[in-house]
């Protein structure tokens, strides 16, 4: 077999491995939108059979053959061509894939089970007690996964082995520094904020509003955005997501609530944003590894992007506030554009992630990265775990859990044992402003147009310069090639300092 034989083989072959997945995740994205309940267990075993043998699949001697079979001449192409991008990208997840026995990936994902249960009744009674021998079952397993994987790769300490399936490349000493440099700034204003709270009001947001009426709303702002529903639409789930199934069909889901204009439409924004970076990624990566997005903090700064700095500016609501209010003459009458930016921009120190605020929420996930680095790497046992996080929910954000559901029991990330997975949403928070602070450099004219309704600008940038490459960089090689330089909090902490300090006459 000639080189180019090899390569179109693993093409076929990482293909129907990608039609394997694609398909898991039309049965996903059934389950959360349509499916009755009844269907669950008939459900669950479809995934799993799918999942199952995409995963063989992908793990078998075959991939690693015809990977072999196509490194040297990978390796001679330019760095950014399609071609060593599948090779580099594809031995990256391979190496790390392999390296875990199945013995231990079934192992995991029944504690995963077993983990999930035992949350669901420690919910219930409002304690970690019930939770904690699953929890602290898990732990122990993802110890011996980070091992196996930090082997693999290469990486220093368990924390990074695990970071690796979320943001390749990144370490545990960026992250430090990253975490260390957003506590200086903003623990202090989060206090200041908080003694404050008199001065910005939501209450209009905080009004009945008719569900079928904010659906043609959220429709209206993923239109104003530019999210194509000829190769797209939107349907309702408790938890919102986006899915795609490859080019042409991207999956969006929001929530509404009637008493509460803004729940649906920020979802939607946020949503709508991970979906602008599906229809982005070329058609000619499809059923690849490079069809996709670079990392999970990459996809959260196209969502945050979309939901916060553009959803929650002036010059949006500026454009926006007039067709909101012709579906809610009455709620919104007299409403002026700056009534409205305030109310979507009220900032408060709370006990719950998915509630906070743009400058509260890091300090929501900088105790759950502080923590799971602790348990994982250092000396933190699990039974001073909800003591733990409350010294550090006071610490930070001044508030403390009445109970351990309102404190460590509220996110489903750890009912699995999902760790490394939480400093995506605040490399999200961060590099959003980084690229949206060169496209402007690059594009003044962009907060103009989005006042005038147009947003093309600013999703034309980013077509170019982060959905045109697929998954082909890390984190750090995209924004290096974006921005010019590595991953800097200082753009996103300038504008949040600005924002505010304005909002709240610091
Ligand atoms: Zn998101």
């Amino acid at each position: 077999m000639d080189v180019q034989q090899a390569y179109t083989r693993l093409l076929e072959h990482l293909g129907e491995i990608d039609d394997l997945q694609r398909a898991a995740a039309v049965l996903s994205w059934d389950r959360q939108t349509n499916m009755p309940p009844r269907g669950s267990a008939t459900r669950s075993r479809q995934a799993a059979t799918l999942g199952r043998i995409a995963h063989e699949r992908f793990t078998s001697e075959e991939t690693g053959r015809l990977l072999a079979a196509v490194e040297e001449w990978a390796a001679g192409l330019p760095y950014d061509s399609d071609e060593a991008s599948l090779v580099r990208v594809t031995k990256r997840r391979y190496a790390l894939q392999s390296s875990l026995s199945p013995k231990l990936v079934e192992t995991l994902s029944i504690a995963g089970a077993q983990g999930f249960d035992a949350w669901l009744e420690a919910r219930a009674t409002r304690s970690f007690r019930p939770f904690r021998d699953a929890f602290a079952r898990l732990v122990e397993l993802r110890k011996e996964e980070a091992d196996a994987l930090a082997e693999a790769c290469g990486a220093a300490c368990r924390y990074d082995a695990l970071l690796q399936r979320h943001e390749p490349g990144m370490t545990v000493a960026q992250l430090d520094r990253l975490f260390g440099r957003l506590k200086e700034v903003l623990v202090p204003l989060v206090r200041r904020i908080a003694e404050r709270q008199e001065l910005v009001s939501d209450a209009i947001l905080h009004q009945r509003y008719d569900e079928s009426r904010q659906w043609e709303l959220t429709l209206e702002a993923l239109r104003l955005i530019g999210f194509d529903f000829t190769s797209g639409r939107q349907d309702r789930s408790v938890h919102p997501f986006t899915t795609g199934f490859g080019p042409g069909d991207t999956r969006l889901t929001t929530r509404i609530f009637a008493d509460h204009l803004g729940g649906g439409l920020f979802a939607s924004l946020h949503e709508g944003g991970h979906g602008l970076y599906d229809q982005g990624v070329p058609a000619r990566f499809a059923r690849t590894p490079l069809y996709g997005g670079t990392s999970g903090g990459v996809h959260e700064s196209q969502s945050r992007l979309w939901e916060n700095v553009v959803g929650r500016s002036r010059e949006f609501w500026s454009f926006f506030l007039p067709k909101a209010r012709a579906l809610f003459p009455e709620q919104l009458r007299g409403v002026t554009v700056e009534v409205m930016y305030r109310a979507v921009n009220r900032s408060t120190p709370s006990l719950i992630r998915v509630d906070a605020d743009e400058v509260t929420y890091n300090l929501h996930i900088m105790v759950r990265y502080e923590l799971e680095r602790d348990l994982l790497d250092g000396d933190l046992p699990v039974d001073d775990l909800p003591e733990a996080w409350n010294r550090k929910m006071e610490a930070y954000l001044g508030v403390t859990p009445p109970d351990d559901l309102h404190g460590l029991l509220q996110d489903i990330h750890w009912s699995r044992g999902g760790f490394a997975g939480f400093p995506g949403y605040t490399l999200g928070n961060v590099i959003s402003l980084q690229l949206y602070e060169r496209a402007c450099q690059d594009r003044p004219d962009i907060p103009e147009s989005i006042r005038r309704g147009d947003t093309s600008p600013l999703l034309e940038w980013m077509r170019t310069h982060v959905h045109a490459h697929g998954a082909k960089f890390t984190p750090e090689e995209l924004l290096q090639r974006a921005t010019g330089r590595g991953l800097d909090p200082e753009p996103y902490l300038n504008y949040i300092t600005r924002k505010f300090s304005e909002l709240y006459e610091l």
